[in-house]
């Protein structure tokens, strides 16, 4: 044993005597990577999860550091779960409707058509059995989920001609976010497409496809689409208030102190908060700048909205029958919805259409 050997096996020694070897492991720092499956260029949706990883990195006073990928760097943005099931990243942040080809039940923990608002989501996931059910189906793929953010009502797309009742659906090429919707869409005659974000515009613009929705005028701005498609239809029937999700890998959770997992789960409740209050705070100025562009800006005719409701209903009778994960999940969120929409009726609903008809 040489001379340096010797003091380093010393130095050890004297740290396990002084009993200081539990404090340094306590201390060691956690690096954890995150892969989202969002654009950088999305402020708001992607920078939910940056943040979520800047309030972690504060509340652990530095010591747990989680690096924001953004959805193509590691790995496809719709490969995100599968990288946090197989433990490649410690954990992601999606949209869990993107993983309906897995189990059709995801989306139940995201947005279906006619589903919860934001408000009634979160009070489904906290305090309804949502967390708890979703929780369940994921364990199937090794992950826990944690809220994400919110973008609230969405809008309800872009299209080229005006949409006066679901026979104007027949054979219309939209661009549709989730397999869900483009069920129900199918069933109205229109052919869903799948697109990448930053090729909607083109699209549109070519005639290659004749309609698009994406997220509400905050985004939908900067994509442009009102130079391309005038009518600018509200609300998203699909998405009420489509949640966004954090999914931890179980392995990488598990072996969290309890002080980290509790601040895992404040950090993301936190962020959760923060992307839904973005989006309602900066909507406003865009809807009006998009008006000022004039963009016809018109609502679903009571017709559309019905016969969309009906066959969604047959869709999602179709997965009852497809998936027991769907059918359990979807039966307690439509019983909870029940609820929800008849006290909605009531005191905030009567409140919000008082003051929507006042000048301000
Ligand atoms: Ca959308």
């Amino acid at each position: 044993m040489d001379r340096r050997s010797i003091l380093k096996n010393a130095g050890i020694a004297g740290v396990l005597a002084a009993g200081a070897a539990p404090a340094v492991h306590a201390q060691a720092a956690i690096r954890w990577r995150l892969a989202s499956s969002f654009p950088k260029s999305l402020d708001t949706i992607f920078g939910g999860a940056e943040v979520f990883a800047k309030a972690v990195k504060a509340m652990s006073g530095g010591k747990f550091e989680i690096s924001v990928h953004a959805g193509g760097e590691l790995m496809p943005p719709f490969g995100v779960i599968d990288g946090v099931q197989n433990g490649t990243v410690e954990m992601c942040h999606t949209v869990p409707y993107y993983f309906y080809g897995k189990n059709p039940a995801f989306a139940l923990g995201s947005a279906i058509p006619f589903g919860l608002n934001a408000r009634q989501m979160t009070a489904w996931m906290l305090h309804g059995n949502g967390r708890k059910l979703m929780n369940e189906l994921y364990a199937g793929y090794n992950m826990v989920s944690f809220a994400g953010g919110n973008t609230g009502t969405q809008m309800g797309g872009w299209f080229r001609k005006e949409i006066k009742s679901t026979a104007d659906f027949k054979g219309l090429k939209m661009r549709l976010g989730g397999a869900l919707v483009g069920e129900v869409m199918t069933k109205l005659g229109a052919v869903p497409q799948s697109i990448p974000g930053g090729e909607i515009y083109q699209a549109l613009e070519k005639g290659t496809i004749d309609a698009a929705e994406w997220v509400g005028p905050y985004d939908d701005q900067k994509l442009g689409f009102n130079k391309v498609a005038p009518f600018y239809y509200y609300p998203g029937w699909w998405e009420g208030g489509p949640e966004v999700d954090f999914f931890v890998n179980q392995k990488a959770l598990d072996g969290l102190s309890a002080e980290n997992k509790a601040i895992i789960d404040a950090a993301s409740q936190l962020a959760a908060v923060d992307m839904l209050a973005k989006y309602d705070a900066f909507n406003p100025k865009a809807l009006k700048q998009l008006a000022a562009a004039k963009t016809k800006i018109l609502p679903f005719s009571q017709q559309v909205l019905e016969a969309s409701f009906k066959a969604s209903l047959e869709v999602f009778a179709e997965n009852d029958a497809k998936s027991p994960e769907w059918k359990k999940i979807y039966a307690d969120l439509r019983e909870f919805q029940r609820d929800q929409v008849l006290w909605f009726r009531f005191a905030e609903s009567r409140f919000d259409s008082f003051m929507a008809s006042q000048k301000l």
